[in-house]
């Protein structure tokens, strides 16, 4: 195919895709501005060949990679210390799955008598600590928050503790209500019991220092706290650089050694990689070092005001509202916010015909169905009209009740036993869902997902990925 004819192609691909260029969808982008992104776009293609691999071949990755962490560190309470070093990753998930792993092989290098290592964390930390778990053979010990705070309790943690505890997890802040869980206490309680605590700074990490500067009630969170061991942080999140960019960070390179992976037995090169991925492409350490270098400590402190602001107004026209309840006190510029009186599910299928994505979260106790809000910078222009298409929707939908295929859900679920691949199948041809069709959800998908137990909601969706890649 020429040129044109394959880029045509590609740009109609994009039609059903969420429209985030209209600055409407207030989930899964941050937007750095035009003037930003073409910058850190051309950055990223700048690098896009080469390999981050082999250090001694691009040294100039070395380079970038060295300053975006000394930033970070920086940014992150190391202070005057060295000590604090770590690598950039391709996300969040990647910097948790490191942080794990890194874990649990200090526990076999300084705990070998732990057969079977356990993780503490609160029902708020980020799936991604869920998946690691998953790929890395680590039991998980869940542990409940307050139901006004969304916050989980250092006594909490404490009595779930045991004798194959290795890792105690935090966030700064947690992804469903953007609260910062207790760090100080944690840490405390990580070194009364000589364990590892990471606190996942994905989302918070770098807006809170910021959120500080301007006077905000910021708790401390980072390694000025005493026995915070490790930390995640999302670049490609309030630093606004391309995806593909997260750092994880260690108090010392004592713990930052268990990371690294290394093979020598095999017939080909000697394999050595700190991070997950192997080859891997330049672009995305050339994109954000480009974005924290454009963006410098006042043009991201400038972002966090505009950003600070317009969450002001939304959260105290959230206050005020009869039927929307914010959920938690938000420290950072998002939110999220449910309803006594109306359906967030048909509230959010209202938004979005007007032309907003808002991004719907189940209920898990303590936190019924909700939505969830993060406001860009890019975006605060548009918050009025956010405002009152917020109130219009809430009346449009007021009084509507859920449809028969819902109510069918209950029946349904009382009669499954064990939870067989072809019966999900079966259940999800009766309520008219095709499990290959990649649609946004609508309501009453979502009603049903909400209605579903954690344990068949995942077998669902497990069913619904493996027909849409096919
Ligand atoms: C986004 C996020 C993650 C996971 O990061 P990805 O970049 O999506 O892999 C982990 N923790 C928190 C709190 C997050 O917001």
């Amino acid at each position: 195919m020429g040129r044109d004819a394959l880029m045509q192609r590609l740009e109609a691909f994009r039609s059903d895709d969420l429209d985030w260029r209209s600055g409407r969808v207030w989930a899964y982008v941050f937007d750095p501005g035009e003037e930003a992104s073409s910058l850190i776009k051309e950055a990223y293609a700048m690098y896009l060949t080469e390999n981050g691999l082999d250090p001694s071949a691009f040294p100039s990755l070395v380079k970038m990679e060295r300053e975006v962490v000394a930033m970070c560190a920086d940014h992150l309470g190391a202070g005057e210390s060295d000590d604090v070093v770590g690598n950039f990753t391709s996300g969040g998930t990647e910097s948790i799955i490191l942080a794990v792993k890194t874990a649990r092989d200090w526990a076999r290098a300084n705990k070998p008598e732990i057969v079977q290592p356990e993780m503490v964390l609160p029902t708020t930390a980020h799936a991604a600590f869920h998946k690691a778990a998953h790929y890395l053979g680590l039991k998980l010990v869940l542990v409940d928050v307050e139901p006004e705070t969304f916050m989980v309790t250092a006594q909490a943690m404490e009595d779930a503790i045991t004798p194959n505890t290795v890792l105690l997890v935090g966030s700064a802040v947690s992804y469903a209500h953007n609260v910062v869980d207790p760090i100080v206490e944690l840490g405390a309680l990580a070194q009364s019991r000589s364990l590892l605590f990471h606190v996942d700074g994905c989302m918070g990490g770098f807006f809170l220092p910021l959120f500080r500067d301007l006077g905000r009630d910021v708790p401390a969170f980072d390694f000025s706290v005493p026995g915070v061991t490790s930390i995640s942080m999302d670049l490609h999140k309030y630093a606004f650089a391309a995806k593909g960019a997260s750092v994880v960070l260690y108090r010392d390179r004592e713990l930052r050694r268990h990371q690294i992976f290394s093979c020598a037995d095999w017939m080909g090169y000697t394999l050595t990689n700190p991070t997950v991925q192997s080859s891997k492409t330049g672009g995305p350490v050339a994109g954000a070092w480009a974005a924290m270098h454009h963006f410098g400590r006042e043009g991201y402190l400038e972002l966090a005001r505009v950003a600070a602001e317009a969450t002001d107004r939304l959260v105290a026209h959230l206050e005020g509202h009869p039927d929307l309840r914010l959920l938690g006190t938000p420290v950072l510029n998002q939110l999220s916010f449910s309803s006594d009186t109306i359906d967030v599910f048909f509230l959010a299928d209202e938004m979005k015909a007007r032309g907003w994505y808002l991004q719907p979260q189940f209920a898990y106790a303590p936190s019924p169905a909700n939505l969830h809000i993060c406001i860009n910078p890019a975006s605060t222009r548009w918050m009025d009209e956010l405002i009152a298409d917020l109130d219009a929707s809430v009346e449009a939908v007021r009084g509507k009740q859920v449809s028969p295929v819902v109510q069918q859900i209950d029946g349904m679920l009382a009669q499954i036993g064990k939870l067989e691949p072809a019966m999900i199948r079966e259940m999800m041809k009766m309520l008219g869902l095709d499990p290959g069709e990649v649609r946004s959800p609508d309501a009453t998908l979502n009603q049903i997902l909400d209605r579903l137990s954690p344990q068949i909601r995942n077998a669902v969706l497990i069913e619904a990925f493996n027909e849409i890649f096919t």
